[in-house]
């Protein structure tokens, strides 16, 4: 294995050396859903928006809810402007000419001049402003003009609703667990599910490391019915149902897959 290493080491050197521009642009931060790992949000886009590229996010009872910072940066706008356009909101200076606004708070959780990082609740969601109901308005911009949204470096959906899952401030760390069926293998799936392949058996009593987790199949398990499944390696699945790991549901902090 350390030959190979060695072997990918040296090409990646020669290619970025061929590649690499003598002054590279900086490139644009990784902007993350602006919401609290695991939440899903709806987000319109609208040609009639404006800013066009802007976002409105939603979701049911979401007055109060917890805004968070879309990439690391340092807040240099916390402003009120009453009832008009943006009401209370944030601005987030992520460095490269890329800013990022949060717009119609109800209140504000950092200061200007404060340091962010990912996953940072900056404000919550209100309906401030020229606002007719609670919503997050949401832009990302370069040098003042604003861009089509990226999350994850892929582009929001223009135009129309598209639900989000925020991947924003979860662990990059994993979870563990230990297999429990009372006596028989588990079966690995090469996905979320018992449709997919079976590509082993985990025996009974198994640590496992638990790098993501996501849903598939529902199962019935030792621990109940879950449609939870862990992802334990390269196109390796368990079902959660026969996996203890000390929590009904996904464990906190453990990203989705
Ligand atoms: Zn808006």
């Amino acid at each position: 294995m350390r030959k190979r290493w060695i072997s990918l080491l040296v090409t990646g050197l020669l290619v970025g050396g061929a590649v690499a521009p003598a002054s590279p642009a900086l490139a644009a931060p990784t902007f993350k859903v602006p919401f609290p790992c695991g939440q899903s949000w709806s987000g319109q886009t609208r040609s009639d928006h404006s800013p066009a590229y802007a976002i409105d996010f939603n979701r049911t009872d979401d007055q109060g809810d917890p805004v968070v910072a879309s990439a690391p940066g340092t807040v240099d706008r916390v402003t009120d402007l009453g009832g008009t356009s943006y009401g209370k909101y944030v601005r987030i200076d992520h460095g490269g000419g890329y800013t990022t606004y949060y717009a119609h708070l109800s209140g504000f959780n950092v200061s200007v001049g404060q340091t962010v990082g990912y996953g940072k609740v900056i404000g919550w969601v209100g309906s401030t402003g020229g606002s007719t109901g609670p919503h997050l308005h949401y832009e990302q911009r370069l040098n003042g003009n604003d861009i089509q949204a990226r999350f994850n470096g892929t582009l929001a959906l223009y135009w129309g609703t598209k639900t989000y899952t925020s991947g924003n401030g979860c662990s990059s760390g994993s979870g563990n667990g230990t297999v429990d069926t009372s006596g028989t293998p588990l079966t690995v799936r090469s996905g979320p599910g018992t449709g997919y392949a079976s590509v082993g058996t985990v025996a009974d009593g198994t640590r496992v490391t638990i790098s993501c987790q996501t849903s598939g199949t529902t199962v019935t398990g030792t621990y109940g019915t879950s449609s939870i499944w862990d992802r334990i390696g390269s196109g390796r699945y368990i079902a959660d149902a026969y996996v203890y790991t000390g929590y009904d549901g996904y464990i906190p902090n453990v990203p989705r897959c």
